[in-house]
């Protein structure tokens, strides 16, 4: 991709602070951008983001199916419908599958 976004040193929130070299968030900032932005563009609700893209409630729309079917996320592998990252799968299997 050519057209994604570069750290430059300062905080992506465009507060100004500046940060370390290969960050694009001064700590917390990003969770801080993420509200503003969907403040602005979809009322402040994540629901309303995934239906503006097309993603919803239902199992062909779902937005975590999407990322597995992308090969971005995984799926569980003992299969109880969980899906995450990788590093995600891994807490979660050691968490709720952990052999006694
Ligand atoms: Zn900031
Ligand atoms: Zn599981």
């Amino acid at each position: 991709m050519s057209d994604t976004a570069q750290p430059t040193g300062r905080c992506y929130c465009g507060c100004g602070k500046e940060i370390g070299y290969g960050r694009y968030f001064a700590a917390g900032h990003d969770k801080t951008a993420e509200a503003a932005f969907l403040a602005i563009h979809h009322d402040a609700s994540v629901a309303q983001m995934l239906h503006a893209h097309g993603y919803g409630p239902d199992d062909d729309k779902s937005v975590t199916k999407a990322a597995v079917d992308k090969g971005l996320w995984l799926e569980c592998p003992r299969g109880c419908g969980y899906r995450g990252a990788r590093e995600s799968i891994n807490n979660h299997v050691n968490r709720y599958h952990r052999e006694k």
